[in-house]
């Protein structure tokens, strides 16, 4: 619905139309309130390591808890915050609770980064000085992309992922067949871990979206990466992702997204026992 909004070409007067664009000024300016008031929070999503069945680690995922409205999912404010500049902003608030959580944990983690950013010199810098006061250990935080984030000016977007992993982070593909880089492209990439998108996962039991899940899955491991499946929602899904030899899982079916709590983290469902 972006794409009908903010689209050039022909306009009509349209009521329907001005109370979206009343909305979307009114949500802009929350968000603004939200960054200054605290009112951001961290939930945390456990990865689910399919050899050894232990937590691998944890996925940071932003939450807007709004005294009006409530809990306000990313989906409705992160792509506002990309369009009006103050995903910049966002995104280091999130990386900075991060490190700062992660510090008490001790786990590793990871967490998602808009594409703006990503082509964002100063962002980077900014990133970087961020890891420099947090010190967290080489190789346990993870910064996750999506594929057309980096499809944009290849070379600086390839420059800028290197700055970021030279600094001790690892890569990952979010969200990956969803996007529409080549996969002539992959081998340039210096990224540690493919995210298949959950669209794949929901189709298992058809025998397409099995293939492609395979071809995925062989595709990874052949280029040294390790592989995870997004959207784990049952039973089924698990093993069938373990026996095709997926190495990492993640889901409503493995754990919820949740506030950390200070207290460990738990999955929502006991793990499936080895078949
Ligand atoms: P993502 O990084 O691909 O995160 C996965 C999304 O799938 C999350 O939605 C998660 O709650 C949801 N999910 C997890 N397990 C399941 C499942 O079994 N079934 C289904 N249907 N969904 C599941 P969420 O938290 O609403 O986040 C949506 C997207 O917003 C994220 O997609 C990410 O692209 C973006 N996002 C989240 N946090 C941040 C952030 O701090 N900064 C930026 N720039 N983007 C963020
Ligand atoms: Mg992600
Ligand atoms: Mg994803
Ligand atoms: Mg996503």
């Amino acid at each position: 619905y972006q794409a009908k909004a903010e689209g050039g070409g022909f306009r009509f007067y349209n009521p329907a139309q001005n109370r979206y664009t009343r909305q979307r000024l009114s949500t802009l300016q929350g968000l603004r309130r939200a960054l200054g008031q605290g009112e951001l929070l961290l939930h945390y999503q456990p990865v689910l390591d399919l050899k050894t069945q232990t937590l691998r680690r944890m996925e940071a995922l932003v939450r807007w808890q709004d005294p009006e409205r409530g809990m306000v999912p990313p989906n409705e404010f992160v792509p506002l915050a990309e369009e009006s500049g103050i995903i910049q902003e966002l995104d280091l608030f999130v990386l900075e609770q991060a490190l700062r959580e992660a510090h008490t944990h001790g786990l590793e983690f990871s967490l998602n980064l808009s594409a703006r950013n990503f082509h964002d010199p100063h962002f980077v810098e900014l990133a970087a000085r961020l890891l420099q006061q947090y010190p967290l250990g080489r190789g346990r935080l993870w910064l996750e992309i999506t594929e057309t984030a980096l499809m944009l000016e290849r070379e600086k977007a390839i420059y800028n992922l290197q700055a970021l992993r030279n600094l001790g982070t690892r890569i990952a593909l979010d969200d990956f067949g969803m996007g529409y880089s080549s996969l002539a492209y992959l081998k340039h990439l210096p990224v540690d871990l493919l995210k298949l998108d959950k669209q794949f996962v929901a189709g298992i039991g058809n025998p397409r979206d099995e293939a492609i899940l395979h071809s995925m899955i062989s595709l990874g491991h052949s280029l040294g990466l390790e592989v995870l499946a997004e959207g784990v929602e049952s039973p089924s899904q698990l093993a069938w992702l373990r026996a095709a030899g997926c190495d990492l899982a993640q889901g409503y079916y493995i754990g919820m997204p949740s506030p950390s709590g200070g207290g460990g983290f738990a999955f929502t469902t006991p793990l499936a026992p080895e078949p």
